[in-house]
């Protein structure tokens, strides 16, 4: 069995011998913060597209995507081969023009919608998307002069500092005391679980009216804020989609009162969603665009603000950092958009999106399942009781605990971890598909308490 197989498969218990040795030396030596292997006991020997092998030769269905920066799947030949070619020349180039990075810049531009293209500026970050959400704060911090920022509950940027003060989870702030100040929460169209208590026949998008009233008013206790952080569809809260009306809504208001509207794409960007960035389906303009994850590929790590130029009011120097010329992630970048265009890549995620949500729809009676969202190849499947409607955090963990066994990684997010993700690679095959959701249902079947349905 190799992890270029075409199919799942898990001999015995999990972890298998060789496995379990990997994962005690890790628990001796690294942090106690580690978090996917307390999820997926597993250490893994080798990956390809879709499907990765455990170093006992237990062969699973990928679809934690390395937390989706791997939208051609693992080792894809021709990145490899591109990266190969870069790692003999020349690797490390911090903010050096290159014509890797040049090659880059002007394939990330072009794939912006043709408005946006000659009013930006590009800033290579730090390579992760943490990093990118600090530098844009900074640079919107320096261009307004002021301090405050909006953010959404259910929201996640990262765990530095700024990412997590922009975050909504409190368990991983509360600990940690002097965070970045000046965020102000705002409620997020999450319309399954309203955060102003209305329903759909109610609703007149109340959410974003109360973030409109908020900041025109003289008496509302926020002043002019710096920046509204948004992301399209929430991933780590739950595989939330944004409202249209509640993101056209935050658009108008931001323009109005002349605020730069931050746009965070790190796990929608690059496809994920249908189109190349999120906010396209939404008919708005962002002031700025962070991204990364897949960025660079193949998992070469890499992180951009894409912003407009009247915001470019940063001293040289301003937002450093000696790991931002990674050539290797350059050119596995470039080649990603070349497949992506042979391929119609974002033909395929609209396909096996369809695929997906036609599958899942089998599910919307289920007595635990309170609901099934999605866009592109981004989907979770909501689990709570179905007496009370609490998030189901504990099933969940056991649905995710299940799936493994029969071949299938799956990460959770959501209020108390209670939605089932899918973050399958972009050009996924509807056979591995079939699979991954006959292999879904299976455990949803195997774990859910019968007679408890309400
Ligand atoms: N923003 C969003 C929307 C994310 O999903 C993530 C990571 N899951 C981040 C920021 C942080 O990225 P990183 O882990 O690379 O710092």
């Amino acid at each position: 069995m190799t992890a270029r197989s075409n199919r799942p498969c898990v001999r015995g218990e999990l972890p298998g011998p060789r496995s379990a040795e990997l994962l005690a030396k890790q628990t001796r030596r690294e942090s106690n913060a580690r978090t996917y292997p307390r999820h997926f006991p597993i250490a893994i020997a080798d990956a390809a597209g879709s499907f990765v092998r455990d170093l006992d030769g237990n062969v699973f269905i990928d679809f934690l995507n390395g937390a989706g920066a791997l939208p051609l799947g693992h080792s894809h030949p021709e990145l490899v081969a591109a990266v190969t070619r870069q790692l003999g020349m020349f690797t490390h180039g911090l903010d050096f023009p290159t014509p890797a990075k040049d090659a880059f810049t002007e394939a990330q531009l072009a794939m912006l919608p043709a408005a946006m293209r000659d009013r930006v500026k590009v800033h290579f970050c730090g390579p992760t998307g943490a990093n990118a959400v600090d530098a844009a704060l900074k640079l919107c911090k320096t261009a307004t002069g002021r301090g405050e920022v909006i953010s959404f509950q259910g929201g996640f940027h990262g765990t530095t500092h700024t990412g997590m003060a922009l975050t909504g989870l409190v368990a991983n702030k509360a600990p940690v005391g002097n965070g970045v100040p000046g965020v102000h929460f705002f409620p997020y169209s999450s319309c399954n679980r309203c955060p102003v208590g209305l329903t759909p026949r109610s609703c007149a998008t109340n959410c974003v009216y109360y973030l409109e009233r908020a900041l025109q008013d003289p008496n509302g206790g926020i002043p002019l804020p710096a920046a509204v952080v948004l992301e399209m569809v929430q991933g780590e809260g739950g595989v939330v989609p944004a409202h249209p009306d509640f993101v056209r809504r935050v658009r108008a208001l931001t323009r109005a009162l002349d605020i730069p509207l931050v746009i965070d794409e790190v796990q929608t960007g690059c496809g994920r969603t249908g189109t190349w960035f999120a906010f396209e389906q939404y008919d708005i303009e962002p002031d700025v665009i962070i991204a990364s994850k897949a960025l660079g590929g193949i998992g070469t790590p890499v992180a951009i603000i894409v912003y407009d130029q009247r915001l470019d009011t940063w001293a040289p120097g301003a937002h450093t950092g000696t790991f931002r010329g990674n050539q290797l992630a350059f050119v596995a970048g470039v080649e990603m958009i070349r497949i992506f265009r042979r391929d119609d890549v974002l033909g395929n995620v609209a396909r096996r999106g369809e695929q997906i949500a036609h599958a899942l729809a089998g599910l919307r009676g289920h007595p635990w399942v309170r609901d099934v969202r999605g866009r592109g190849l981004m989907w979770g499947i909501e689990i709570a009781d179905p007496l009370d409607g609490q998030p189901g955090g504990e099933l969940a963990g056991l649905i995710q605990a299940e799936a493994l066994r029969r071949g299938l990684i799956l990460e959770l997010g959501g209020r108390d971890d209670c939605v089932v993700r899918m973050l399958p690679p972009l050009n996924v095959t509807a056979e591995v598909i079939d699979m991954a959701c006959a292999i879904l249902f299976d455990a949803l079947q195997e774990c859910c308490p019968a007679g408890r349905a309400a």
